[in-house]
């Protein structure tokens, strides 16, 4: 989570001059009542506390451990994260913007009482709130992070305005060891979870296949009023914390298709769209969410784009290393569509069957 994938996310983005293709606009950080809004009071002054002294982090809030340590200034860090996607809703419920992108969020393993997986307030599930409280019906979440999108899921497990759809590695290889098919929602909720859990090494085609074969057709039944999407770079093939080998170009296909999708079936392209993991952070981070604000801002970036030497220069001066050169990975992802029938004996087959007998007869879907 090193910062210094934001600053070169920013300084790549500001390379192809797409800061002039968009509003950059910095929003003020979420307050007290908007992270109640899905965090317990209690967890929130926890981690004022661990903020304003981080050796009084307690553990008992996942604060101060491995993957979450106490740092000086990390309620307002965190929160001012949070505001960003928590403006974003607003801008795009309002219809003041059609897109907004915030490459600083997904955060999505920060639970309502707790911090986990470097994450501390939960930014996707406080923009989703918001837009509760503003009066939304139907939101959908769509999370193609490596990692299962739990505490997104945990947040609106009960709530049927909200469908969360997560794909990822299967939690038999990967932390948070959730996000199994037969996780559908509870009460109310139920059908409102949907997982796809897929085997380790999964490339292209395959994490292509399985998105096809289960996002659009949910989305198209739901009809939410609002998109919201976790763009996770950590599926990359480069990437060191998993298993998933999947490139840059087939990351840039799943963003045009969620892009597709949101003007498709979210009253005419309401989309907000966020990142998430990524820990190649030279390499992957800064390509997969430049093109993420490409897409988003209208001006795509083409994959053979050659990267200008001044960011290369930038990155050598912030990080010693060699940056890559350009756009893409130089792959070009296809899959198999669904609708032409599956192998029941493939292993990325097994994961869709099994996502959708599990979660699409609760929503009246056909499996
Ligand atoms: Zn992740
Ligand atoms: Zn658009």
């Amino acid at each position: 989570m090193d910062p210094v994938r934001l600053a070169l996310t920013m300084g790549l983005v500001r390379a192809f001059g797409l800061d002039r293709a968009v509003d950059v606009v910095a929003a003020k950080a979420a307050g007290d009542s908007t992270l109640r809004l899905v965090h317990r009071s209690d967890y929130v002054a926890a981690v004022r506390a661990a903020s304003a002294d981080p050796r009084a982090a307690d553990q008992n809030y996942g604060i101060g451990t491995t993957d979450d340590p106490a740092f000086a200034g990390m309620h307002e860090v965190s929160a001012l994260i949070a505001g960003q996607s928590v403006a974003a809703a607003e801008a795009v419920w309002r219809g003041e913007t059609g897109h907004a992108v915030n490459f600083s969020g997904g955060l999505h393993h920060a639970m309502p009482g707790g911090a986990a997986g470097f994450c501390i307030y939960n930014d996707p599930a406080l923009a989703i709130a918001r837009l509760l409280e503003l009066g939304a019906e139907r939101v959908a979440y769509v999370d193609v992070d490596v990692h299962h999108g739990d505490g997104v899921q945990a947040a609106f497990w009960e709530d049927p305005r909200v469908l969360t759809i997560s794909l990822h590695e299967h939690p038999r290889t990967l932390f948070p060891q959730t996000g199994w098919p037969e996780e559908t929602g509870g009460g109310a909720g139920e059908g409102g979870a949907v997982n796809v859990a897929l085997p380790a090494g999964t490339g292209d085609a395959g994490w292509l296949r399985a998105f096809h074969a289960v996002v659009p057709e949910l989305l198209a039944d739901f009809r939410p009023q609002v998109l919201v999407t976790q763009h996770g770079a950590d599926t990359h093939f480069e990437d060191p914390l998993a298993h998933l080998a999947v490139s840059l170009d087939a990351q840039r296909a799943v963003m045009a298709a969620c892009h597709d999708l949101a003007h498709e079936y979210a009253e005419g392209g309401r989309w907000v769209a966020l990142g998430g993991g990524g820990y190649a952070v030279v390499d992957v981070v800064p390509r997969s969410w430049t093109h993420l604000v490409g897409i988003a801002a209208h001006a795509p970036v083409d994959p053979e784009s050659v990267i200008p030497s001044s960011w290369r220069d930038e990155v050598y001066a912030r990080t010693r290393q060699l940056g890559p050169a350009r756009m893409t990975d130089g792959r070009t992802p296809s899959w198999k569509a669904w609708e032409d029938g599956y192998d029941p004996a493939d292993r990325l087959d097994q994961a869709v069957l099994a996502t959708r007998r599990a979660a699409f007869p609760l929503r009246g879907l056909l499996t």
